[in-house]
């Protein structure tokens, strides 16, 4: 039994909400200094709201999501052509979510809005999916899509567990005992956690929402409320205005005369600056606090505000070449050229199947289709990352040569 989203009336962005939950637990500032500052969604933001519409279509009327590659969707953040990779990930996650309704039953709900606030004031939001039980004892399943590819973890997921109580409620009518938690992300740069699920028991859950989630929520209310930054800040929108940001930005440079700062010669910084420097700035963080910067500096000297030693000026460029009309270019070469005029070229591996998308090709044909016709040369270069991501850590250039003569 399916329920429709469309009787989801209530508002979808609480400022302490379940997608941002794991910012403002972790940063109680953060909900105040974002008052009244929302950044235009990005392009990765669109695809992945038009991939939610895409996925929430799907569930309700249980139809394949490939039926869609190649048609302009319509969702809340415009218009997106459903690419077939778009296809392809929310297959992914429509078959899972109705894999686990025929195998263990229950109502499904998409996109189905709740209300915490018997938990606190403010805090409401929207289920992707839910599977309720039928049965008292039963087991709740809550589905979250992720479009992007950073990895996301189930364990202890603040933003599902905040959507489990919002299905819950304040007095788990379902009866359910036990809460199952299972993020879909098909483009996860790590494949193997494409589709990751985590069980809690419903007790437990409630435990937290009171130990934990409350105090945090109450804390954002805190006029004083400390700033923390962390991986958390890549999606606030304070980044800009935020002072904590601005003083780690600017803290670990020297400043020998008011107003003008100059960067410390790379060779005098010892290891552990380097790489706090090279961290930091090489984090989404950063990135993510110039494009806010150029962004407000824009807005101000677009609104006539002066910024000292900063302008506005007009850019024109030239762009490719292109034939003012093909068909005055063939009159006139096609003597001189002949064939050679023309160029017929193999379209390449995406752009041919998109086309077997688009002509409605299963992706397992397409897929067994295509396997032997395409190569990949691998890249393997050194990268320098944060020690906190997950992957393996190399030994030094001179110890993999040491290894390699020795034969290790
Ligand atoms: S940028 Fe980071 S530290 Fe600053 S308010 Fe946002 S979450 Fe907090």
């Amino acid at each position: 039994m399916t329920t429709s989203a469309s009787d989801t009336a209530v508002a979808t962005h609480s400022h302490i909400g379940a997608s941002s939950a794991y910012r403002w637990m972790m940063c109680p500032a953060s909900p105040r200094l974002c008052e009244g500052r929302h950044s235009e969604p990005g392009e990765f933001a669109v695809l992945g709201t038009a991939a939610h519409a895409l996925a929430e279509t799907c569930l309700v009327e249980k139809v394949d999501p490939c039926l869609f590659a190649g048609e302009t969707l319509k969702h809340e953040a415009g218009e997106t052509e459903v690419s077939g990779e778009m296809a392809d990930g929310v297959t992914v996650y429509v078959e899972k979510v109705l894999g686990d309704l025929a195998a263990y039953g229950g109502k499904l709900i998409v996109e189905q809005s709740f209300d915490l606030s018997w938990l606190y004031p403010g805090m409401y939001g929207r289920n992707d999916a839910a599977i309720l039980p039928s049965e008292p004892c039963g087991v709740l399943r809550i589905y979250d899509y992720k479009n992007g590819a950073k990895p996301v973890k189930a364990e202890d997921n603040v933003q599902c567990m905040y959507y489990a109580l919002g299905a819950l409620g304040a007095d788990n009518p379902t009866g359910a005992e036990t809460v199952v938690i299972t993020i879909v992300q098909p483009n996860s740069h790590f494949k193997a956690s494409a589709v990751e699920s985590w069980e809690i028991a419903v007790d437990d859950l409630y435990a937290w929402g009171r130990d934990v989630l409350l105090p945090a929520a109450k804390a954002t209310e805190d006029p004083d409320a400390p700033c923390a930054a962390g991986p958390w800040c890549g999606f606030c929108d304070a980044m800009a205005v935020c002072p904590l940001k601005q003083s780690l930005a600017l803290g670990k440079l020297d400043e020998p005369d008011p107003g003008c700062f100059t960067l410390p010669a790379v060779q005098a910084l010892k290891p552990a600056d380097i790489g706090f420097l090279s961290g930091f700035f090489n984090s989404p963080d950063f990135s993510a606090w110039l494009k806010a910067l150029a962004a407000e500096e824009l807005n101000l000297l677009s609104r006539g505000v002066e910024v000292p030693g900063r302008k506005l000026v007009e850019q024109r460029s030239l762009g490719n070449r292109k034939w003012a009309d093909d068909a005055a270019v063939e009159k006139a070469l096609a003597d001189d050229l002949g064939e050679d005029l023309w160029v017929k070229k193999l379209q390449s591996p995406a752009a041919v199947e998109k086309l077997l998308t688009a002509r409605k090709v299963p992706k397992k044909t397409r897929d067994e289709r295509l396997a032997d016709l395409v190569t990949r040369e691998e890249k393997v270069s050194m990268a320098v990352v944060s020690e906190s991501d997950a992957r393996p850590g190399q030994k030094s250039l001179e110890e993999q040569h040491l290894k390699l003569l020795i034969g290790e």
